[in-house]
C-alpha cells in the first residue's frame, strides 16, 4: 500500500463544502467521545467495535451530520475503533501511558473507499449525504498511481490547506532477469540525526545521506516560532475570553507555519529513503538490516538532546524506508543498534563513542566514518543479535543530501554531479578600477571628496 498526498484546486464554494465535510466528521468524532464518556459515568462498557458504532450511527438516522454521508461517517467510526483497540492492546501489553481517544477535534479527516468515489484524470467525485449533490473537486496534479490500483482517498486539512491522500495497492517492482535484488547481498543501515541514513553495503561501498538541511530547517523553525510567540504573548486571551482578531490571525499563521515545517521535513525524509533504495537497487542489495534506535530513546538525556531526538521523527523515517524497500522487493530486518557505533568493525573491540564524525580504534588503529562504522556493524547483526555476514568496511563512499527543496540547500559538497562552486569559477573582472595607491601613501577614506582622489592618482 502506498499513499501520496495531492493538493486540491477549489472554488470558494467547494472549499466551504470540503471544510463542512471535515467539520461534520469532527461532530461524529465528538459524538462518539461524548457517548462513551456518558456510558463510562454510568458504569457501562464503552462501545468501540466498528459494527456496534455503525448501529449507533444508523440509530441516529440520516441527516444528523450535515452533508456527510453514511460511508464518510463510518470512516470516522473506523478511525475511532482502530485507535481504541490499538490503545487497548498497548495497555494490555503493560504500557500504562497508552490512552484511549479522548480529545475532540473540530476537523477530522474523512476517508472514502474504493467504489464510493470516482477518480478520473484529475477530477475527483465524492458522495454527499442524502439530498446533496456530490462534491466534485479538481486535483492539482496527476495521481502518481494507475487509477485502477487506487483503494481509497482521504480528505484532510493542514491548517487552512486541503489535501486528499490517495492510497493505492502498488505491486512489488519487477526487474529484468539478472538485475533483481539478491537477498544474500546485505547492507547495514544506521539511522542518525545528522545523517538520516548511513549505509554500508557489500563490495566496499557505502552511502551517506546528509540531513543537515533538515536540522537547519528545524532549528530555524524553532527560532522563528519562539520570536513569534514572544511578540504575541501579551495578546493571548485570558481563560474564558474570545481572542482578538489579531490573535486569531496569529494563530492561523502559526498553524500554517507548523504545517509547512512538517511537510518540508517529511518530504526530506522521503527523499533520503528514496536515495537509499535507489542506491541499493543499483547494487542488487536484497536485504537491508536496519538498526532500530527506539529502544534507547525513552531515556532522559537533557532538554537539548531530548528535543533533538523528538525532532528527528525516527519512527516516520524508518517507516518511509521500510515501505519503499518492500515496494522495491528488498527484505528489511530490524535489529537492536545498541553498541554498534562504539565497536570496531576491524577487531571487534569496544571503543569509547567518538565525539566527532571520525571513528578511530585505539587497539588496531582502524579509522573510518563513524556512521558507516555503525552501518557495517549493523550489517553483521542478524535477527537476535547473531553475527551473520561480514562485509568489508566501505572504501567507496557516495555522499548525497536530503531536503534539496529546503531553502538554501544545494547538492552535497562531495557530490560529483554538483556544479563548480561559485568561488572557484572564472568570472569577469568587473568594472575597471584604478590601481591601488603605492605603499606608504594613505588610502583615501570611503566617500571622501574629489581632492583625495586627485592626490591618489598623482
Ligand atoms: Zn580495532
Amino acid at each position: 500500500m502506498r499513499t501520496a498526498r495531492v493538493g486540491l484546486r477549489l472554488t470558494p464554494g467547494q472549499r466551504e463544502r470540503c471544510f463542512g465535510l471535515l467539520a461534520s466528521a469532527g461532530d461524529v468524532w465528538a459524538c462518539v467521545l461524548d457517548m462513551n464518556r456518558w456510558r463510562r459515568q454510568r458504569g457501562l462498557p464503552a462501545v468501540a467495535s466498528y459494527q456496534a458504532l455503525c448501529r449507533e450511527l444508523s440509530a441516529a438516522g440520516p441527516g444528523t451530520f450535515g452533508e456527510l454521508d453514511t460511508k464518510g461517517a463510518r470512516s470516522v467510526l473506523r478511525r475511532y475503533s482502530d485507535a481504541w483497540f490499538a490503545a487497548a492492546k498497548r495497555r494490555k501489553d503493560g504500557d500504562a501511558s497508552a490512552r484511549f481517544p479522548r480529545r475532540k477535534r473540530r476537523l477530522v479527516p474523512v476517508r472514502y473507499y474504493h467504489g464510493i468515489f470516482t477518480l478520473e484524470d484529475q477530477r475527483l467525485r465524492l458522495p454527499a449525504g442524502r439530498g446533496w449533490p456530490p462534491l466534485r473537486v479538481r486535483l492539482d496534479r496527476q495521481v502518481p498511481y494507475p487509477i485502477e490500483q487506487v483503494r481509497s482517498v482521504t480528505l484532510l486539512n493542514e491548517g487552512r490547506r486541503l489535501f486528499v491522500e490517495v492510497t493505492a495497492e502498488v505491486p512489488v517492482a519487477t526487474y529484468e532477469p539478472g538485475t533483481e535484488p539478491d537477498p544474500d547481498r546485505v547492507a547495514g543501515v544506521d539511522p542518525g540525526v545528522i545523517h538520516p541514513f548511513a549505509v554500508a553495503g557489500p563490495d566496499k561501498e557505502g552511502l551517506i545521506v546528509s540531513g543537515r538541511a533538515i536540522r537547519t530547517e528545524t532549528h530555524l523553525h524553532l527560532k522563528d516560532g519562539k520570536y513569534r510567540r514572544r511578540t504575541m504573548a501579551a495578546r493571548a486571551p485570558k481563560p474564558g475570553q474570545v481572542g482578538s482578531r489579531r490573535w486569531r490571525k496569529f494563530r492561523a499563521r502559526q498553524r500554517k507555519l507548523e504545517a509547512r515545517h512538517k511537510r518540508r521535513v517529511r518530504q526530506a525524509q522521503h527523499e533520503a529513503a528514496k536515495t537509499v533504495i535507489g542506491w541499493a537497487v543499483q547494487r542488487r542489495i536484497g536485504t537491508l538490516v536496519i538498526g532500530d534506535p527506539r529502544g534507547v530513546l525513552g531515556l532522559n538525556a537533557g532538554r537539548r538532546h531530548n528535543k533533538r531526538v523528538r525532532d528527528w521523527r525516527v519512527g516516520y523515517l524508518l517507516r518511509c524506508l521500510k515501505d519503499k524497500a518492500e515496494q522495491a522487493g528488498i527484505r528489511v530486518v530490524l535489529v537492536d543498534e545498541r553498541g554498534t557505533s562504539s565497536t570496531c568493525p576491524s577487531c571487534d573491540r569496544r571503543v569509547p563513542k567518538p565525539t566527532g564524525r571520525r571513528f578511530t580504534c585505539m587497539h588496531c588503529g582502524f579509522s573510518g566514518h563513524r556512521d558507516l562504522v555503525g552501518g557495517a556493524n549493523i550489517a553483521r547483526r542478524g535477527p537476535g543479535g547473531t553475527i551473520t555476514t561480514k562485509n568489508p568496511f566501505p572504501v567507496v563512499i557516495t555522499h548525497r543530501r536530503a531536503g534539496r527543496h529546503l531553502p538554501g540547500t544545494g547538492p552535497a559538497r562531495r557530490d560529483p554531479r554538483r556544479r563548480p562552486h561559485h568561488g572557484t569559477v572564472k568570472r569577469s573582472n568587473g568594472r575597471p578600477r584604478p590601481a591601488p595607491p603605492p605603499w606608504g601613501v594613505a588610502r583615501p577614506k570611503r566617500g571622501s571628496t574629489n581632492t583625495a582622489k586627485t592626490t591618489n592618482v598623482g
